[in-house]
C-alpha cells in the first residue's frame, strides 16, 4: 500500500512533467503497428486460447476454450431433481434476463397481448444496460443512411461480423430510438426538440444518441418503469440453469434456481427468449494481468508507458 509521503513524491513527478505531456502530440500508429500491438496483448489474438465448438447450434464456431468448457460441460442438475409435470410458472413468453433486451422484449410481448414474464439473476435493471454511458448509434439524420452506418460498422469490425445481423442493427436502429423516445427516455435534444447526435468511435457521421453520460441508466430507468407499470411479472434473484426442450427439440421453458435458497423451479412457456447479455464477466483467459495490459518481458518494450 502507498504511504502519503510516497504519493506526494509521485504527485511532484506528475506536476513536473505536466507541461511536456500536455504539449505532446503522439504520432498515429500505422496499421502494422496496431496489428503488432494487438498480437502481443489482446486476448482475441492468442490463437492457442481458442477451440472449436463440437456441439449445439453454434457447432463449428471458434470460441475461447473456457467458454467451450462451459457450453459443453455437464449440467449442474440431473433430470430427477425437477418434476416437469408440475410447473411452478406457466406463461406464453418466458424472458430470461432483466436488462434492456429482456425488458424491451417483455414490453413488446405485453403490447402484442400475450402473457409474458421475466426471470432474472439479480433484480430487474441489475444489468450491463444500466452501465452504458456513451449512447446508441442510429442513422436518422439527412446526411446519413443505414447503408453508410453498415459500412462504418462492418468495416470497424474488420469485416468479421455476420452481415445479416449488422444489416438488422443498422436498419432497425432509427425505429428503436423512436420507440425509446416515445416511452420517455430523455435523450439529449436541441431547444427545438431535434435529437443531438455526436460522433462515436469509427463513425463517418454524427449518429450517437445519448442521455448525458448516463444513457444506459436512463434507458433502463424508463424500461423498468414501463415493465412495472404494465404489471409484467418479474421473478428476481432467480437464474435459468437449463432450457427445457419439447419432444420436437423446441424450447418449452426453463429450470430456474432461486439464487438465495438454491431451490429449483420449473417455468413452462410457449416461447423462450434468452436475453442474458454478453459473457464479459467470465474473464476468459483468467483475470487481466500485466501480461494482457502492460508491457512485460514477453512484450515489446516500445509499448511500455513511462
Ligand atoms: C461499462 C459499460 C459501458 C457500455 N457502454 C455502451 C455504450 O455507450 N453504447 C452501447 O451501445 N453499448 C454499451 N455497452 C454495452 C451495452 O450496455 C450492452 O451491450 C447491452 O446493455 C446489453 O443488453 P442486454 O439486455 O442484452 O444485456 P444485460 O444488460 O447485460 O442484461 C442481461 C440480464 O440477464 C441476467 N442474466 C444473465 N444470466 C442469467 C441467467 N442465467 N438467468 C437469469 N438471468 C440472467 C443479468 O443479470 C442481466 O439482468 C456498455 C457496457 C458496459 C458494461
Amino acid at each position: 500500500m502507498y504511504k502519503i509521503d510516497k504519493l506526494n513524491e509521485l504527485a511532484k513527478v506528475v506536476a513536473a512533467k505536466r507541461a511536456e505531456n500536455a504539449a505532446l502530440e503522439p504520432r498515429r500508429m500505422t496499421a502494422e503497428e496496431k496489428d503488432d500491438l494487438l498480437a502481443h496483448f489482446h486476448p482475441d489474438y492468442k490463437q492457442e486460447e481458442f477451440t472449436v465448438l463440437s456441439a449445439g447450434v453454434n457447432k463449428g464456431d471458434k470460441v475461447p476454450t473456457q467458454l467451450a468448457a462451459l457450453l459443453q460441460g455437464k449440467s449442474r442438475i440431473s433430470a430427477s431433481d425437477v418434476d416437469l409435470s408440475a410447473p411452478d410458472y406457466d406463461t406464453d413468453v418466458l424472458i430470461i434476463g432483466g436488462g434492456g433486451a429482456g425488458a424491451s422484449a417483455a414490453i413488446e410481448a405485453d403490447e402484442a397481448g400475450v402473457k409474458a414474464m421475466i426471470v432474472t439473476k439479480l433484480r430487474i435493471g441489475d444489468a450491463n444496460t444500466m452501465m452504458a454511458e456513451g449512447g446508441i448509434q442510429a442513422a436518422d439524420k439527412p446526411n446519413d443512411s443505414p447503408t453508410i452506418h453498415f459500412l462504418d460498422a462492418f468495416g470497424g469490425g474488420h469485416f468479421a461480423a455476420k452481415p445479416e445481423l449488422v444489416k438488422k442493427l443498422v436498419t432497425k436502429a432509427p425505429e428503436a430510438i423512436q420507440w425509446l423516445n416515445k416511452l420517455g427516455v430523455e435523450f439529449d435534444k436541441e431547444a427545438d426538440g431535434t435529437m443531438v447526435t455526436t460522433h462515436g468511435g469509427g463513425t463517418s457521421r454524427k449518429r450517437m444518441h445519448a442521455a448525458k453520460d448516463y444513457s444506459g441508466a436512463e434507458i433502463m430507468r424508463t424500461l423498468r418503469d414501463e415493465v412495472i407499470n404494465r404489471g409484467i411479472p418479474v421473478v428476481d434473484f432467480t437464474a435459468a440453469v437449463e432450457i427445457i426442450l419439447d419432444e420436437n427439440g423446441k424450447a418449452a421453458g426453463a429450470v430456474l434456481m432461486n439464487m438465495e435458497t438454491k431451490e429449483l423451479l420449473v417455468a413452462r412457456a410457449k416461447t423462450v427468449i434468452i436475453a442474458t447479455g454478453g459473457a464479459g464477466r467470465l474473464h476468459y483467459q483468467g483475470f487481466p494481468t500485466s501480461n494482457h495490459y502492460g508491457a512485460t518481458a514477453d512484450g515489446p518494450d516500445r509499448y511500455r508507458l513511462s
